[in-house]
């Protein structure tokens, strides 16, 4: 079964606007066992469209289209697949009713622009979109299907996952595809290419690399009957973690501050955190979990010298003496916010995220971590490379890499 995915905007042709629709879609469709073959984006006129529609039509089971939905001159989605189809305009009553009804609690639509919305291509059926004024509507045509969403992409998510998700999931098919992401820090590409060199002929699932600023993701897929995927993938993800072994923090493609915040909560381990270079980053980052209030007591973000000493109780001579980018600090920060909050770990950041301040001694990307704990205190020292946001990301992954090992047992 094959589908190919149509987006429609002069918005995204322009470039002023990603298209994340067709990436989302991609990969849902794909999780489905059906092959997306094409994404093609379509500025906004209706006879390309139409023309557009008409091949896709020709030559998938499958189309998919996107945007152009609303009320608005340039929403012209409907005429097109209307055209591409041989089918006249309609209102249809039903929904017509259901936008009156809408649009009285909010009072904001005239008759015309009521209209509007609740045309559609005679004999579509109408997809519901909980999130929004625009429908969806899905036509069968010989012996493709169209499916037609709105482009905003929570209203798309919205018409897709409750709507026609569920309808993929009814047709007949023998094989599924099914992707699988296991998450590494701390090694290269190229380490994890040479660890994996001896045992890369047991691996069975196809297996991509894809470099993030946190680490690398390795993309597990496998296709065929739905039991034999589900072993290829168990089997390749084995294999894959006994070689790598704690540089996998994720074998189900979760962020490592889930991975962290959840190993906290689960030991009732509880943390505070003083930031320099970071900026609350970290902070941000265990906040996104849900029930780290049990363990997560605070970030202080302590940029300035004084704020250090002020709120850290970094002696003033220590970074006089070693500087504010140190071993040291970085340990007098730790140690510091751990004993401010009576936390079990205290983590710190501190280094410099550029693109100036670079010395030869201290190069741009240069960051002390302290991490301290009931046992006593220890630092870590990375330097990152890429812009000054991208060092920043690094830094906090790595800081709650630190956070992993330490609770897995191991030291910095
Ligand atoms: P509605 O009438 O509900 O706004 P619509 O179908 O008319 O929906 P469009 O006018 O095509 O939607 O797009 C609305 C906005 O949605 C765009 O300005 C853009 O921000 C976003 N959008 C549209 N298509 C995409 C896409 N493929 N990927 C990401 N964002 C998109």
């Amino acid at each position: 079964m094959r589908a190919i995915i149509l987006t429609i905007g002069d918005e995204l042709t322009g470039g002023h606007t990603i298209d994340t629709n067709s990436s989302y879609l991609a990969g849902r469709i794909g999780e489905q066992g059906i092959r997306v073959s094409r994404l093609e984006t379509v500025g906004d006129d209706v006879k390309v469209i139409a023309r557009q529609i008409e091949i896709a039509l020709g030559d998938a089971d499958l189309v998919f289209v996107t945007g152009g939905l609303g009320p608005t001159s340039d929403d012209i989605t409907k005429e097109a697949v209307a055209l591409a189809t041989g089918r006249k305009m309609v209102i249809d009553p039903g929904l017509r009713a259901q936008l009156e009804a809408r649009f009285k609690r909010y009072k904001s639509a005239t008759p015309a622009v009521v209209d509007s919305l609740a045309s559609i291509p005679e004999n579509s059926e109408i997809i519901e979109n909980r999130a929004g004024a625009a429908a969806g509507f899905s036509i069968e045509h010989g012996d493709a299907r169209i499916f037609v969403m709105p482009g905003v992409p929570h209203e798309m998510e919205a018409v897709f996952v409750h709507g026609i998700l569920p309808i993929l999931r009814r047709l007949p098919r023998s094989e599924v595809t099914i992707t699988r992401v296991l998450k590494t820090t701390g090694m290269s590409e190229s380490t994890i290419a040479g660890k994996l060199e001896p045992v890369i002929d047991e691996i069975e699932a196809g297996l991509g690399y894809l470099p993030r600023p946190g680490g690398v993701e390795l993309r597990l897929t496998a296709r065929g009957s739905e039991d034999r995927v589900m072993r290829i993938l168990s089997e390749s993800t084995r294999i894959i973690t006994a070689a790598l072994g704690e540089r996998v923090y994720s074998p189900e493609g979760e962020d490592i501050h889930f991975v962290v915040g959840r190993m906290l909560i689960d030991r009732g381990v509880t943390i505070a955190v003083a930031e320099s270079c970071t900026g609350g980053l970290i902070g941000h980052l265990l906040t996104q979990v849900p029930g780290i209030s049990a363990v997560f007591d605070r970030a202080i973000v302590a940029y300035s010298n004084s704020a250090k000493t002020d709120s850290l109780d970094v002696p003033a001579a220590l970074i006089e003496e070693h500087g504010a980018v140190s071993p040291e600090v970085a340990e007098a920060m730790a140690r510091g916010v751990r004993e401010r909050a009576g936390t079990d770990i205290g983590l710190s950041t501190t280094g410099i995220a550029g693109p100036g301040g670079g010395t030869e001694e201290k190069p741009v990307g240069l960051v002390y971590f302290g991490l301290a704990g009931l046992e006593g205190s220890e630092t870590g020292r990375m330097v990152f490379r890429g812009s000054r946001e991208i060092v920043k990301l690094k830094a906090a992954v790595h800081g709650l890499d630190l956070v992993r090992c330490h609770l897995l047992g191991r030291g910095l």
